[in-house]
């Protein structure tokens, strides 16, 4: 295997999309696994790219049908991870990198063992909610609900392989790339 897979795990509104989407524009070798959710798109997200989008019925389905690697409800909806696409990039030696929230990090690490684990941080609690709030995708109530899983979600940092504090774009990629192993401009510095 020349990749582990990666999970990266982080609080709403630390800039996970952004980071990974430098990430994946910068490393060829990056798969960035899409996952399957029941919530709906937001304005600019699109299906295939972002997420799968599925009604709970479907999500229910794929469940039952053993097609998920995890899978997790998170606020009032279910996110989950196909399995079949991430057994296969990671048996054809792609960097698989998996975006997952606490409860879908510590599956895929009982599952795959040799995965590992990055917290991306916020710089601090007052930063995370001043992005939070601009983001001006969702509800105040939603809002709100995020910033308490956020505080639960800060403590996994503890458990991960690696925290990356997200100061500014480019040195937290940097960083990504050289815990995944990857050179600059998608030459493999591990191999
Ligand atoms: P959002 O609604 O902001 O896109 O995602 C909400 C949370 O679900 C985030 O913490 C995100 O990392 C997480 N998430 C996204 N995809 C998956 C998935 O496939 N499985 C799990 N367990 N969490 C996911």
């Amino acid at each position: 295997m020349r990749f582990a897979p990666t999970v990266v795990v982080g609080p709403s509104g630390v800039g996970k999309g952004t980071i990974l989407a430098s990430l994946c524009a910068q490393c060829p070798e990056v798969w960035l696994s899409v996952s399957v959710t029941t919530r709906s798109p937001r304005p600019g997200e699109i299906e295939g790219q972002h997420y799968y989008f599925l009604t709970p019925t479907q999500f229910d389905e794929l469940v039952d049908a053993d097609g998920l690697l995890e899978w997790a409800r998170y606020q009032d909806h279910c996110y989950g991870t196909p399995k079949a696409h991430v057994l296969e990039k990671i048996d054809q030696g792609r960097a698989v990198v998996m975006e997952l929230d606490v409860q879908g990090a510590r599956q895929v690490v009982q599952r795959l063992p040799q995965a590992r684990t990055v917290f991306l941080a916020p710089p601090s609690w007052d930063e995370l909610e001043r992005r939070l709030r601009g983001r001006g995708t969702e509800s105040a109530t939603a809002i709100e609900r995020r910033l308490v899983v956020a505080k639960q979600e800060l403590e996994f940092q503890n458990e991960c392989d690696r925290v990356v504090v997200n100061r500014e774009v480019a040195s937290a990629v940097a960083e990504l790339v050289n815990f995944i192993g990857l050179g600059p401009m998608g030459t493999s510095a591990a191999s």
